[in-house]
């Protein structure tokens, strides 16, 4: 056990000193002691230690087995301290899609064709006096909210939101999605 947190350690270590570069299993393997879970030492850094790791699910340009820690900041520990009552009140407000490129929680994102999977992005980053408030927060998606998209200026078009509008009943139109209403009209 000694040995498999030790190669975790090494793994943190080596992404920390080498931030923005994508790495795969060759540069890796070796630095977890050829371990073969290698790739689930990082994972576990990614899920349960909230390191931003970024792999081919999350950005179309890598390849399986590739990864790239973005930040050297841990992501889960800013996250954790929104509660769920505000993260529930942000998304009644903006809808369950990103505020940049409105991507639809759960289906696949434009970008890279995973499932979207929506964060809270703050407005004013909490390292400039940014607080966890609702005023303060937007869903974003992960491929908007880790800079990877090239597209965000493309917001959806209106074609494209006027088709996922006319698949619902009118009332649920109106009061499901006023904030593509905005967009359109606004
Ligand atoms: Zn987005």
């Amino acid at each position: 056990m000694a040995k498999v947190d030790g190669a975790k350690k090494r793994l943190l270590a080596h992404f920390l000193a080498n931030i923005g570069r994508v790495m795969d299993g060759d540069e890796l393997r070796p630095v977890a002691n050829n371990r073969s879970e290698w790739a689930r030492r990082v994972r576990e850094l990614r899920d349960e230690q909230g390191y931003q790791i970024l792999s081919h699910t999350d950005r179309a340009d890598l390849k399986p087995g590739q990864y790239v820690m973005i930040s050297p900041e841990r992501k889960e520990a800013a996250e954790r301290a929104i509660s769920k009552e505000t993260r529930a009140r942000v998304l009644e407000v903006y809808g369950s899609i990103c505020y940049v490129c409105g991507a639809i929680a759960g289906e696949p994102n434009p970008a890279n064709g995973r499932a979207t999977a929506l964060h809270m992005g703050h407005i004013k980053a909490k390292s400039h006096g940014g607080d966890d408030t609702v005023s303060n927060l937007r869903p974003v998606c992960m491929v908007c909210n880790t800079g990877a998209s090239n597209i965000t200026a493309e917001l959806p078009s209106a074609k494209r939101m006027i088709a996922e509008l006319r698949k619902a009943p009118r009332a649920e139109q109106l009061e499901q999605h006023p904030i593509r209403w905005n967009h359109l009209i606004g």
